[in-house]
């Protein structure tokens, strides 16, 4: 179920373990290929297909599509929000949802750049609320086991706006996916420990701008995206989603 869709008497009957989940997302450069709502869409997608298999399970919040994106400003278009900004929206967000009784909150992202305040918020906010269960995750996350043998791309090949999210924006909005514009080896490397993708992470976390490590704002290889991918993705990624949620709502 939306959030929105329902009506405050109907909240009002829910049982409080279904669990919340916040998707939040980014309005920012993807390359010459990729509109700007891509992680916002792709968040938008995955919630769709989970709430068609389990809509009576779970409660989806209007999504966060603004988030946090500094690092793409050199590419025209991208918006950001600073840090605080955004602890601040999902903070008071979910203290209206923890004030009406619910105990299950799940903060489900789909972009970088969100990972390292939505870590720290849940640090902060379950602290401050012992009595709710809160936890995070990425798309490229939760279900890093079942998706990675879908990369033909190599090492660096699935990052921003590379094959999987082009693969994912194949199945969700193919008109708005300009394939001719894919450019190859976009990426500029730094050092080798620095190097990473969605699906391996590095050893160590190096701070750069986009523009310092993309020569177009795409970091990975769109030209081994396809439709069918994009599919494969959908089916495996929401698959995990709806049995951890499941599970969550549960309780341990
Ligand atoms: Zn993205």
């Amino acid at each position: 179920m939306y959030w929105d869709q329902l009506t405050s008497p109907q909240i009002d009957a829910l049982d409080r373990s279904i669990p919340v989940v916040l998707p939040i997302s980014a309005t920012e450069q993807h390359g010459y290929h990729l509109p700007l709502a891509t992680d916002r869409m792709i968040g938008d997608h995955i919630c769709k297909h989970i709430n068609e298999q389990i809509e009576d399970q779970i409660l989806i919040l209007p999504i966060i599509s603004v988030g946090c994106s500094e690092h793409h400003k050199d590419f025209a278009g991208s918006l950001s929000i600073q840090h605080n900004t955004m602890l601040n929206q999902m903070a008071d967000i979910l203290d209206c949802v923890v004030s009406y009784g619910f105990k299950n909150i799940f903060i489900a992202n789909s972009h970088g750049g969100n990972q390292g305040i939505a870590q720290s918020f849940i640090e902060k906010f379950g602290y401050r609320n012992p009595e709710v269960n809160i936890a995070f995750t990425s798309w490229w996350r939760i279900a890093n086991d079942e998706i990675k043998d879908i990369q033909e791309s190599g090492p660096g090949g699935v990052g921003h706006a590379g094959e999987f999210e082009t693969s994912l924006m194949l199945t969700i909005a193919p008109h708005l996916v300009d394939l001719d514009k894919i450019e190859e080896k976009a990426n500029i490397s730094t050092y080798q420990w620095a190097e990473a993708d969605l699906i391996s992470g590095s050893n160590v976390s190096l701070y750069r701008r986009m523009n310092e490590v993309t020569k177009n704002g795409v970091q990975g290889e769109p030209k081994y995206a396809s439709k069918e991918k994009g599919e494969l993705l959908t089916n495996k990624i929401v698959a995990v989603y709806v049995r951890i949620l499941k599970e969550f709502k549960k309780g341990l």
